[in-house]
């Protein structure tokens, strides 16, 4: 079943983590979106691989997604590998989305790196109608690389005001009781001395002030934005 908005990423809850107020508000406006998570979180600190899928699947409901699926690649040995592309591409074409989320192309965690590489790359061969894999070709009309808490010198190209979300996003992220209850840091939110949905909630309102709403998630796109009416701009400048 095709959706509209689809998120992918390396671990179950990265996508909670930088993009579930996107995906909500996406769906309040109507539109069918979907997750791809790469690995299972077999290698993870906490919790276990199954702890980590029932998680994962309570925060989907949460979110409201029509489907997320898990695409079984190695946890913390993603390669941007034929074999991976392959696997990626069958479940492009499967969701067959308009708008695809991607993780920013840096990240501390090389699973993060990877999944944006490897993402990108199956958005493309997944339209190449001779591309060896099942499907029939669907090429994605936009990506989009999520930002958030990305420190590199970069502005976002856009934030989307999640200030009706927010609430909604953090109950997704206490999904993850294995991961977050008792944590400080995760992934590529560095600590300080925070619990994590309190540093997460600080993240996003720094996020929100950045186009004067109490809530957002930054977005980069390599292309430039289109724009068909200036005087509708949101965003004071002085
Ligand atoms: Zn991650």
């Amino acid at each position: 079943m095709p959706v509209h908005l689809l998120a992918l990423a390396a671990h179950r809850d990265d996508v909670e983590l930088t993009c579930a107020g996107t995906l909500l508000k996406a769906r309040d406006a109507g539109y069918s979106t979907g997750i791809i998570d790469l690995t299972a979180g077999e290698s993870g600190t906490r919790g276990s691989a199954e702890l980590r899928g029932q998680e994962a699947q309570r925060a989907a409901e949460l979110l409201g997604v029509t489907e997320r699926l898990n695409a079984g690649l190695p946890d913390a040995y993603l390669q941007n590998t034929d074999a991976a592309r392959k696997v990626v591409v069958e479940l492009i074409r499967h969701f067959a989305p308009r708008v695809v989320i991607l993780p920013y192309p840096v990240g501390r965690h090389p699973d993060h790196r990877i999944a944006s590489e490897l993402g990108r790359d199956a958005c493309f061969l997944a339209g190449l109608a001779r591309y060896n894999a099942g499907g029939s070709p669907h090429r994605p009309h936009k990506l989009l690389y999520a930002l958030a808490y990305r420190e590199d010198p970069v502005k976002p190209t856009f934030v989307v005001d999640i200030s009706e979300q927010f609430a909604r996003k953090m109950a997704s992220i206490r999904c993850y009781a294995s991961q977050f209850d008792g944590a400080r840091n995760a992934g590529e939110i560095f600590p300080t001395g925070q619990d994590l949905y309190s540093l997460v909630e600080t993240q996003n309102a720094h996020y929100g002030s950045l186009i004067r709403t109490r809530y957002g998630e930054p977005f980069y796109t390599d292309e430039t934005v289109r724009v068909d009416d200036v005087v509708a701009l949101e965003g004071q400048s002085m």
